[in-house]
């Protein structure tokens, strides 16, 4: 074995080591990695289109990149709303087209994978999937980016190699989310690990995002975390915004209002500089 050999993890195309530059995915116009600062922020369910087009326009005004709706929803009861499935697509791409915004949306089985691929710009792989092989296979033959979050119990490497799953049956474009592990900690959902944003891009080519929604359930912890995860180095973040929390048909509790998602983009603008430097850092 030579020493190449030796040195090469187990996640060769995600590697690092076999591709140095960071991967950049474009999205009809938005870029994804390197420099770029992606804010995916919506509602976690589309519930109907008055929530939906409100909910778009005002995450558009307020400066997110991508617009995102649950319409197949991995819930724990079977009792919780399950999403309206290809209703909720089709508004879910009726918004994104009227703020020109490109679309993120979960897909939970093989067998709505085409439904949900004729509809998105982005397909999620969500936590509860992430070592779905047979979905992550069929995620690797489509040419739509995917979005792939880490497993509540996944270790780095494990998220590494699900992205090596994808990669390995031929499609390159992966966006990597950091969305909290879980831990013996039970005042917050999960619990956030800002040190896997370091160590992926240490490790990989690929872009890393963070999203402190489902990490923490709790709205008050989003912007502060939000914001550490900027000027840790994130490429960007993923936030649940819906116009009134109270009535949401799912995470209402960690969802913000779009005024607090304003504010939220505020304090971002004035961290790019952080998250520049970081992000120099890293490349070199
Ligand atoms: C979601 O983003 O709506 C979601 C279900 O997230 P996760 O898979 O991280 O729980
Ligand atoms: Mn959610």
């Amino acid at each position: 074995m030579s020493t190449q050999e030796v040195k090469l993890p187990k996640f060769k195309l995600a590697s690092r080591l076999t591709k140095q530059e960071d991967t950049i995915i474009k999205i009809k116009g938005q870029h994804v990695g390197g420099h770029h600062l992606t804010v995916i922020a919506g509602p976690c369910a589309i519930e109907n289109e008055y929530q939906m087009i409100s909910t778009a326009r005002a995450v558009k005004s307020a400066g997110a990149t991508m617009l995102r709706g649950g319409a197949y929803k991995p819930r724990t009861s079977p009792y919780s709303f399950q999403g309206l499935e290809e209703e909720g697509l089709k508004l879910l791409k009726k918004a994104g087209e009227l703020v020109d915004l490109p679309t993120v949306s979960e897909v939970i089985s093989t067998e709505t994978f085409d439904i949900v691929e004729k509809y998105v710009d982005v397909m999620q792989i969500g936590a509860r999937n992430m070592q779905n092989f047979t979905l992550l296979k069929r995620a690797g033959k489509t040419n739509k980016p995917i979005l792939l979050k880490r497993g509540m119990s996944a270790t780095i490497e494990e998220l590494l190699m699900a992205a090596e799953y994808i990669m390995s049956e031929g499609n390159p474009n992966i966006i990597l989310c950091e969305r909290g592990i879980r831990t013996f900690e039970t005042y917050t959902r999960n619990t956030l690990d800002l040190s896997a944003v370091l160590a992926v891009r240490e490790l990989s080519h690929l872009p890393i995002i963070v999203d402190p929604s489902h990490a923490t359930g709790k709205h008050n912890m989003i912007q502060p975390l939000a914001k550490a995860a900027v000027i840790t180095g994130a490429h960007g973040l993923m936030i649940e915004v819906h116009y009134q929390p109270e009535i949401a048909l799912c995470d209402g509790p960690q969802s913000l209002e779009p005024e607090a998602f304003e504010l939220l983009m505020d304090d971002i603008n004035h961290l790019r500089d952080y998250n520049s430097q970081m992000l120099n850092i890293k490349s070199k």
